[in-house]
């Protein structure tokens, strides 16, 4: 059976303040209290899982049991299809320990080579959990496709080459807010609301 929230406190487990700003927009009219994982002095835990599933899982259960409340935690990535769906749950990493995104998009534009499949998603996927150890989860997705050279000033990680379906500029081209109303991570807010708030 699906749980419903109902406490007046809910943490969410991100470190990234950009991310903190999405989820108070989306989320701040219904719940009474948010904490951030900064406010609450969150570890990170390692993301040892296979998929964006079994990450999200991870850092939402590490944070219920480390607060005693409920915890919301997210994980993200761009597939590529020609990649095999990488980077995936590795895209951060290809940014190594600099963050370096620039040369994480040049090493997609490198393995993709000519490849006639341009296509990729941004996924993302939220889980709550609870301290008892029970979780709910949804999955959010964009569908668009690779484009080279990057463009665009806006957004951040691989937003520079990333052209969403129906649209011809990439995520870095459109404002924040425009980029906002069909994110992953707002499409996976959404689902989140309707299921469990
Ligand atoms: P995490 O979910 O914080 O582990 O982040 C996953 C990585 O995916 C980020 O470091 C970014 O490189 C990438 N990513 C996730 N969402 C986006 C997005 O909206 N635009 C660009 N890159 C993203």
């Amino acid at each position: 059976m699906i749980r419903k929230f109902s406490g007046d406190t809910l943490v969410v487990a991100t470190h990234n303040e950009g991310k903190m700003v999405e989820f108070r927009a989306m989320l701040g009219g219904r719940v009474k209290r948010l904490m951030s994982a900064k406010d609450m002095e969150l570890p990170e835990p390692e993301e040892t899982g296979a998929t964006f599933l079994a990450n999200a899982t991870i850092k939402a259960i590490a944070g219920a049991k480390h607060c005693g409340l409920p915890c919301l935690a997210d994980d993200s990535g761009l597939c590529v299809n020609a990649l095999g769906g990488n980077p995936g749950i590795y895209s951060a990493r290809w940014g190594g320990p600099k963050k370096d995104f620039v040369k994480a998009m040049q090493l997609v534009h490198e393995r993709m080579g000519d490849a006639e499949d341009k296509s990729a998603a941004f996924v993302a996927v939220l889980v709550l959990a609870w301290p008892d150890g029970h979780t709910e989860w949804v999955e959010g997705r964009v569908e668009g496709t690779i484009t080279w050279p990057m463009r665009g000033e806006h957004g951040h990680g691989y937003d520079p080459i990333f052209v969403p379906k129906g649209e011809i500029r990439t995520y870095a081209e459109m404002p924040m807010d425009e980029k906002n109303a069909y994110s992953h991570r707002g499409r996976a807010l959404e689902a989140m609301l309707k299921k469990v708030f």
